[in-house]
């Protein structure tokens, strides 16, 4: 189900230009003409319209990653990221779910991060929470 208000889905639909980069059946890949991180900016989503990485459809996901690969390796890219934010908190501002392969051809272009590392945080209480919820799956 495509939304009509949805920036990616209006791409999807033919609706609004983008220059594709790849397209199979369940995946497009379009460059980053109106925000670049760096030349080469690329941002892959799947055709089904989905709000966050968890809610994508698994062979959806599987294949953005395996088309993710495959445009690194004809772009010859040895130094990249690929960035997925989920929700607004996070820095999602197109609500459906995609992924960027952002080229690092310069310490000065690409993508930049902090390394803000917080020791002091206690994971005991969300890994046993995890634990338990997947366990809930699996049986
Ligand atoms: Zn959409």
């Amino acid at each position: 189900m495509n939304h009509t208000d949805c920036l990616l889905c209006r791409i999807v639909n033919g609706d609004l230009h983008a220059r594709k980069v790849i397209e199979t059946a369940r995946i497009i890949g379009v460059m980053n003409d109106a925000e670049p991180f760096s030349k080469g900016h690329i941002v892959f989503f799947p055709k089904r319209h989905t709000l966050r990485l968890n809610d994508m459809d698994d062979q959806d996901l599987a294949e953005i990653l395996v088309v993710i690969k495959r445009v690194a390796a004809a772009m010859k890219l040895e130094n990249y990221n690929v960035l997925q934010n989920n929700g607004s908190l996070a820095g999602q501002t197109v609500f459906h779910a995609h992924f960027h392969l952002i080229p690092k051809w310069s310490d000065s272009e690409g993508l930049k991060y902090g390394r803000e590392f917080r020791r002091e945080l206690d994971h005991g209480e969300i890994y046993q929470q995890v634990q338990e919820a997947l366990a809930r799956l699996a049986s």
